[in-house]
């Protein structure tokens, strides 16, 4: 991880939008490929077994939110959407304690951040990342032990 800090003001929750047995080389052969990206979609993705695989230096822009991206750090999960492509939050055990492990550690590194989901943000007309961050930030129990 750099030392370098960027002005982050949003910690911001996504879905990749796939299935949930999508694999990380497809994400990223799209992300390149199709979108002619240079640096991925996010920072930090959780996969199905609560592994969380760091894509991209913090000190990088990652491309989570059209507009914002130079003040966010982008986290995202893979699932997002039913066998018909609706949003749905099918997150399991796994990700969720992983998702919240990972937005306390980065809360403590950017204070001032605020945490939201991609949806929070003015004119997106997607339901990523398909549920509410701060109700369920709000409601999320830790697991102990
Ligand atoms: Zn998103």
């Amino acid at each position: 991880m750099s030392n370098t800090k960027r002005n982050i003001e949003y910690i911001v929750v996504h879905c990749t939008a796939t299935p949930t047995n999508t694999t990380m080389e497809s994400i990223k052969r799209y992300w390149k490929e199709t979108l002619k990206w240079n640096n991925p979609g996010y920072h930090y993705i959780i996969h199905r077994d609560g592994r969380i695989e760091q894509l991209l230096d913090e000190s990088q822009i990652s491309n989570g939110v059209k507009g914002f991206n130079p003040v966010c750090v982008n986290l995202s999960y893979i699932g997002g959407v039913d066998k018909n492509n609706n949003p749905t939050d099918n997150r399991n055990r796994a990700q969720e304690d992983a998702m919240f492990n990972l937005i306390v550690h980065l809360t403590e590194r950017y204070p001032k951040a605020k945490v939201c989901g991609h949806r929070d943000f003015p004119n997106v007309h997607k339901a990523c990342p398909s549920f509410d961050v701060k109700q369920w930030l709000a409601n999320y129990e830790p697991k102990l032990g």
